[in-house]
């Protein structure tokens, strides 16, 4: 508790360790939810203690990619999140009933974030990962105010359209003074029967946006690998079994572990 009985964001308190990572994209479907979620199991998985916001309020996915169907739990004022492959996880979407679609506003998305950091009991976190939406929107600039040392990862596609979007999602970090800890890029290439690869959405778009956002942040900021499409991966997401636990042989996992391990 800070002054006045008033409750703070214990990851913004001195002496917090807590690295805290907000994965951003340029727009949707580019595989953010799934690299968050994996990317925290794979931290978890080597004894890690990690927590997720699934800040995505209108596409809430973290709760299904985990196989979360448990509900937070209120003791006194705290709300304890459920825990999922040893990852707390709290979710627009557990406190919505059903699969109700979210028409908020952003002064209500401010303080649902907020009251997320606030009132969630998360305890001592290594790492705390925040699911954004898509593009540069409400909660992204919530996320500046309420965690300003919250470290940008940027996911994008190969594909040069996608990195235009993804760089306006990393270039808001110039504006609130964050640090974007690096780009992602997902859906890489299709490895083929033969041992060939098939670059469905075209190449280099990762390398490209990383090149662009060290030259607009001022800062290096280095591409951290890239992902190959890969039908376990999303069958994962579909059985909440992420990849980096169920399928740790296949080169998707290996290549999300390998970016877990430069965090
Ligand atoms: P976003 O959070 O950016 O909207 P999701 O993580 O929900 O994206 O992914 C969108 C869809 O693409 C999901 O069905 C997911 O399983 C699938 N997907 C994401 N990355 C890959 C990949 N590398 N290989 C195969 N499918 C993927």
């Amino acid at each position: 508790r800070g002054k006045g009985g008033q409750r703070g964001i214990p990851f913004n308190e001195p002496g917090s360790l807590t690295r805290v990572y907000a994965v951003a994209s340029g727009k949707g479907g580019v595989g953010k939810s799934s690299v968050t979620v994996n990317l925290a199991c794979a931290l978890a998985a080597q004894g890690l203690r990690v927590g997720i916001v699934d800040a995505d309020v209108y596409g809430f996915s973290v709760p299904g990619l985990m196989g979360i169907t448990q509900q937070p739990t209120r003791v006194d004022d705290m709300i304890l999140p459920p825990v999922a492959y040893g990852v707390k996880v709290i979710s627009i979407g557990m406190f919505v009933s059903g699969n109700q679609p979210v028409a908020w506003r952003g002064p209500m998305l401010h303080r649902a974030l907020e009251q997320f950091l606030t009132d969630v009991y998360f305890g001592d976190l290594d790492a705390l990962f925040l699911d954004l939406p898509p593009g540069t929107g409400d909660i992204a600039i919530s996320v500046a105010q309420l965690l300003p040392k919250a470290e940008i990862l940027v996911v994008t596609t190969p594909q040069a359209a996608a990195a235009d979007v993804a760089e306006r999602a990393g270039a808001i970090a110039t504006q609130t003074g964050q640090k974007v800890a690096g780009v992602i890029e997902n859906m890489s290439y299709l490895e083929m029967p033969d041992g060939g690869r098939m670059e469905l959405f075209g190449s280099g778009g990762g390398q490209v946006l990383a090149g662009r956002l060290t030259a607009t942040v001022g800062a290096e900021v280095p591409l951290l690998g890239q992902i190959p499409l890969d039908i376990q991966l999303r069958e994962g997401g579909d059985t909440g079994v992420p990849i980096v636990l169920g399928q740790a042989g296949t080169p998707a996992a290996a290549a999300l572990s390998g970016i877990a391990g430069q965090l």
